[in-house]
């Protein structure tokens, strides 16, 4: 298990907070009475089994859906639909799997909304040469097609296109979900140095605890569309706040000592680099 990461007091107000919200599909509640503030210039973790709502609760956040019931703050306003134009403009996402469009390369992959909105050529390629820098990709692999990348450097690709408009609240569904353990560990140590860098409020759903304590602050854990627990990993490691949290990790600690994924979750081995 890697060192817990600190953590500290979030500063000032959240930046977006969610207010007893839920959401149904077909009857069934994929999220129910979730209250949560996703606090600046910090990296919120969500974590819960497959099915436990946390994809539909980024959404909510991004607005992509809307809460049948609660309320979503940005800044503590609540957004009409104007806000949520402008709200949504400050708001990176790196969707499950990355999103590539796989008929456009890499580079056209980052820079179709810049050039959506008409940024200069120049600003686009001083942009594009910052974020290469940050996320490790040389020019020849910006050049290539998703097809012709491998998992990894798709998912730089995805954080790349993400970062490119500087949002200030970045939104990344198991953005490591499908790479191989190696490969994994090492962009784990990547995103901890960017996200320390550029300092941004951070929203990123795991569904492997190690991972989470890695790159978060604050943990949170949902079941069932509900939150069962947060905190640090210290708390759900020694405070517990119910049977499921102790299951919960009790099965990631009992992957790592069958000396398997030493990051344990169900990471599949995914496409080599
Ligand atoms: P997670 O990301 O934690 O795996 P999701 O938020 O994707 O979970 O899904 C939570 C629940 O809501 C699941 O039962 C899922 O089947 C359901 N669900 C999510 N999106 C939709 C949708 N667009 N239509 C119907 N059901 C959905
Ligand atoms: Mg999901």
């Amino acid at each position: 298990m890697p060192p817990a990461a600190p953590t500290p007091e979030p500063s000032g107000s959240p930046i977006l907070r969610l207010e007893a919200v839920s959401k149904r599909f077909d009857g069934a509640a994929a999220l129910d009475e979730v209250s949560l503030e996703v606090p600046t210039a910090r990296t919120t973790v969500l974590l819960g089994p497959s099915g436990s709502g946390k994809t539909t609760a980024l959404r909510l956040m991004l607005g992509l859906l809307r809460p049948d019931a609660g309320r979503v703050l940005w800044r503590e306003a609540e957004l009409d639909a104007a806000g949520l134009r402008r709200a949504r403009a400050k708001m990176g996402y790196v969707v499950q799997d990355g999103g590539l469009f796989p008929h456009l390369t890499a580079l056209e992959n980052v820079t179709l909304v810049a050039h959506t909105l008409r940024w200069p050529a120049a600003r686009v390629s001083a942009r594009v040469a910052e974020l290469a820098e940050l996320v490790r990709l040389s020019d020849r692999m910006l050049a290539r097609y998703p097809s012709e990348i491998s998992g990894g450097q798709k998912q730089r690709v995805a954080l790349m296109r993400a970062l490119m408009l500087d949002a200030e609240l970045l939104f990344l569904d198991e953005p490591l979900g499908s790479l191989d353990p190696l490969v994994r560990a090492e962009l784990q140590d990547d995103l901890v140095a960017i996200f320390e860098r550029l300092g941004k409020s951070v929203v990123l759903v795991t569904h492997d605890l190690g991972e989470a304590a890695r790159l978060g602050h604050l943990l949170v854990l949902l079941q069932d569309g509900r939150i069962v627990q947060r905190g640090s990993l210290d708390d759900f490691l020694h405070r517990p706040a119910s049977a499921f949290v102790t299951a919960f990790v009790r099965a990631q600690r009992s992957f790592d000592a069958r000396g398997g994924d030493a990051r344990g979750g169900d990471a599949h081995v995914g496409p080599a680099t």
